[in-house]
């Protein structure tokens, strides 16, 4: 007996080494010293100026093949070109599509691969009858309480204006770039992205171009979004989720509700959309565990023990984590049931009933194997199974090894002079429109270096957009980092 308690009591103190030793080893040293350089000068109160001003066209996008409103992309584009007449006038400018721009600064080294910063016009509606729930009207361009106010603040005309004003003022600083840098923006990301991204895409495939590495929007520095941090965190998505939705339909022979079959074609499609919900996609761990790597020792020891043994915990990672929907989008393909649709009356058999679900990718699965798993659980030969709207496949998983995470966390870290700033990867659970870029870049991220608390971040698609001056300025001054950075 006591052989045996001296056996097990030596197990677990092996065990525990094991746990500690890996927890110690992938945690990475999230404290460099912050290196700052001179800062750059932006004239902080006119960029302010002209990013709220652009808030003030309503470039609300419409789905392809439908052409942009000319009403307001036009004027839109003829702003811009006001706005940053030096970029308009030095480098090669073509129109794509109806109103995207793709904007060439061509640089002095033809062997270096072109690195390409990107952003979208477009933006969502504001929901009518929620005007009256902003503080400051949606489409008027406000400046108040240290914010610029409106739709597309975020998302994602701070991206927009802050790339332009960066390179306005390197041109006038004489900034040769020593690669081509490529300047896109798009106009229908919010609808999917075939009329601007995906045409800019197929352009510069045309023309044999290889990225060294794409920016979009998608990651950010936060502000007491990640649990337990309490400093800034910047947010680099090295990828993103792939976008599925799958349309479930049954027919059968209607009739009076009076005698109904054993099962109706309503009740086929809600068993089978139960099937697909109760049997959740399996969990990969290892987005996130790179994740929290990088939080380092900012996260607590027992979430980075379960993460850095994910072999061992694996199975029980749910009932160990906080309910967190978040987070644990960033672990699997995710299932959303949508839309449903069945009879048109109460006491009348449907002659068909639809349900849309959706279904968020994680890299490492694909949108045949999400089909196949979706037909699998369903079983029911009597159910259509159809994909419905747009398509996209998970991302290729960039490294943080490469070119461009460096160069970026670089950037990031000589704007940002907090000294309890982390950068860590994590995986963008949306699509962007730096997927379309995908088959010819090397690398894409998704940053973009304006702050977001929990209120900024309630703003995306919703009311009360809004961007902080301070927050703004900064993202302009990562961009102006970076391609010095990248193209000195
Ligand atoms: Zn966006």
């Amino acid at each position: 007996m006591k052989k045996i308690f001296l056996l097990f009591s030596l197990g677990m103190v092996l065990l525990a080494s094991v746990l500690v030793g890996r927890t110690l080893l992938t945690t990475e040293s999230s404290v460099e010293p912050p290196e700052r350089l001179s800062t750059v000068t932006v004239d902080g109160e006119a960029a302010t100026g002209r990013l709220a001003r652009a808030l003030t066209y309503r470039t609300v996008s419409r789905p392809y093949p439908e052409p942009q409103n000319p009403a307001t992309f036009g004027p839109f584009v003829e702003y811009l070109k006001s706005a940053y007449p030096t970029v308009f006038s030095r480098l090669e400018v073509e129109t794509v599509g109806g109103y995207s721009l793709l904007i060439r600064w061509p640089g002095s080294q033809p062997g270096l691969k072109p690195i390409l910063l990107m952003s979208h016009m477009d933006v969502v509606p504001v929901i009518p009858g929620t005007e009256k729930r902003w503080r400051h009207p949606p489409y008027d361009g406000v400046v108040s309480d240290g914010y610029i106010w409106g739709r597309g603040a975020l998302d994602d005309k701070s991206g927009v204006l802050g790339i332009l004003e960066a390179v306005e003022v390197l041109l006038h600083e004489d900034f040769f770039p020593s690669r081509d840098i490529y300047l896109a923006f798009g106009e229908d990301e919010e609808v999917g992205g075939q009329q601007g991204a995906l045409q800019i895409a197929s352009l510069l495939e045309s023309r044999g171009v290889r990225l060294e590495f794409v920016l979009d929007e998608g990651g950010a520095i936060t502000r007491g979004i990640v649990p337990g941090v309490s400093g800034p965190v910047a947010l680099i998505g090295p990828a993103e989720k792939g976008y599925l939705s799958l349309e479930l339909s049954a027919e059968d022979a209607g009739g009076h509700s009076s005698q109904p079959p054993p099962v109706t074609a309503a009740g086929r499609v809600a068993r089978a959309v139960d099937r697909i919900q109760s049997n959740p996609f399996p969990l990969t761990m290892e987005h996130t565990a790179t994740f929290i790597a990088h939080l380092g020792e900012e996260v607590s020891f027992v979430q980075r023990m379960v993460f850095a043994n994910a072999w061992l915990f694996g199975p029980f990672i749910e009932q160990l984590l906080p309910d967190n929907p978040a987070l644990i989008a960033g672990m699997r393909t995710t299932v959303a049931p949508t839309m449903l649709a069945g009879s048109v009356k109460d006491n009348v058999l449907p002659m068909e009933a639809r349900a849309v679900v959706n279904f968020r990718i994680i890299p490492g699965e694909s949108v045949a194997s999400v089909t196949a798993r979706v037909e699998a659980l369903v079983d029911d030969e009597r159910i259509g199974v159809e994909p419905y709207g747009f398509v996209s496949e998970p991302s290729p998983v960039a490294s943080t090894d490469s070119f461009g995470y460096r160069m970026l966390e670089r950037s990031i870290r000589q704007v940002v002079g907090d000294p309890a700033l982390v950068i860590a990867p994590r995986l963008v659970i949306g699509a962007t429109d730096a997927r379309h870029f995908a088959r010819i870049a090397d690398a894409s991220f998704r940053f973009l270096g304006v702050t977001l608390g929990p209120e900024e971040l309630k703003g995306f698609h919703g009311t009360n957009e809004r961007v902080s001056v301070e927050g703004y300025l900064e993202a302009i001054k990562i961009y102006y980092r970076l391609i010095r950075n990248a193209a000195s």
